[in-house]
């Protein structure tokens, strides 16, 4: 049974890697027996993150870029060269503006759709073209609870997470015939950086653990537990599917 959520010998890239989600989703997968790409725009960061991996034993390796950058795609084709394939791809990176609808400037809502939204399909694009080499691998995008729902001030972050509900599937259905598969995760409201500034306002801090049946904002570990599911054998017919871990929210009323 443990082998099925085994990630021995596969190499797992992760963008974003360095902070939040995405460096739960690392480490986990390193434990869980990955050798772990770490992106992020920062090298020292990256570096860094890497360096304590490897202090505790586990494989990692960095790749320094930004997401929306031109050449990004020829980066991610770099690593399955340079390590001889890539198994999973994890588009995680991403970014939040908060603001009144009035206040969404041209200029915002590109950065948001650029990052959160095109960078995942170019990126998993090129992720892809290894896979379909191989044969197999697994693509996990981020989504969020915002893919299905809505909130006031952050029309961009809803509208770039619904498209990444709808490029899941979209995916799922071109590469699955190679072998390839992709799913999401929509996670509910997790206490990271992203979140630091809401969750210190204490009305809605409030709202959060009263409308969450778990009654508390999740944890990074609880995320990157999924995202190694996923990543595993054990999620082998799991395709297209976009996995809530949200403490029950979107399903109280
Ligand atoms: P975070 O801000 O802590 O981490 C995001 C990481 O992405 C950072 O390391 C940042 O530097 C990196 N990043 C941003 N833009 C980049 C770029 N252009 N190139 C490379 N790296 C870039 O946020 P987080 O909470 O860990 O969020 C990670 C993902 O999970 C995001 O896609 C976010 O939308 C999603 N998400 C988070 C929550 C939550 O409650 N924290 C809920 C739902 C979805």
């Amino acid at each position: 049974m443990a082998d099925l959520f085994s990630l021995d010998g596969k190499v797992a890239m992760i963008t974003g890697g360095s902070r939040g989600l995405g460096w739960a989703m690392a480490r986990a997968m390193a434990e869980a027996g990955a050798h772990v790409v770490i992106n992020g725009r920062d090298g020292a960061t990256v570096d860094a993150r890497v360096a304590e991996l490897a202090g505790d034993g586990l494989a990692a390796s960095a790749a320094p870029f930004d997401v929306t950058d031109a050449n990004a795609p020829g980066e991610v084709a770099g690593v399955a060269a340079r390590l001889g394939r890539l198994d999973v791809f994890v588009a995680n990176a991403g970014i939040v503006h908060r603001g009144a609808l009035d206040d969404v400037t041209i200029d915002d809502w590109r950065r948001i759709i650029d990052t959160n939204l095109t960078a995942c399909f170019t990126l998993a694009h090129a992720a892809s073209r290894a896979m379909v080499k191989q044969g197999s691998g697994t693509i996990i995008m981020m989504g969020s609870i915002m893919g299905g729902i809505a909130r006031t001030g952050v029309p961009a972050y809803v509208a770039s997470k619904g498209g990444i509900a709808a490029l899941t599937r979209a995916l799922a259905v071109e590469l699955g015939p190679a072998g390839v598969t992709c799913n999401a995760i929509a996670p509910g409201y997790i206490s990271t950086d992203m979140t630091a500034d809401a969750e210190a306002v204490p009305a809605f801090d409030a709202l959060i653990k009263q409308r969450t049946p778990l009654g508390r904002w999740g944890r990074a570990e609880e995320i990157a537990s999924v995202a190694v599911f996923l990543a595993s054998p054990a999620a082998s017919y799991v395709n297209g599917h976009v996995l809530t871990a949200d403490g029950g929210l979107t399903v109280a009323l």
